[in-house]
């Protein structure tokens, strides 16, 4: 485990805290995250496909978004 230190705003840090809390039930609910670019983007498309749902549908997005970010980390592993 690695640890760091930032100085964020509030706002950022929460949203930051958000990304983590989704990326650890991501990681939860699928421990294996697919290293073929093409099968990571569908993974990606699926959850920017979300996000604009939810606009549509005038939902908060902010679940997905932060999904996005998660899915983002995941692929730059
Ligand atoms: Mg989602």
């Amino acid at each position: 485990m690695a640890k760091i230190t930032i100085e964020i705003d509030q706002q950022d840090a929460q949203a930051i805290e958000r990304i983590l809390h989704e990326l650890a039930h991501a990681r939860t609910k699928h421990p294996l995250f697919p290293r073929i670019p093409t099968s990571q983007l569908s993974i990606l498309a699926e959850e920017f496909g979300e996000v604009a749902k939810d606009i549509n549908d005038d939902k908060d997005y902010r679940t997905e978004v932060a999904q996005v970010a998660a899915v983002c980390i995941r692929m730059l592993r």
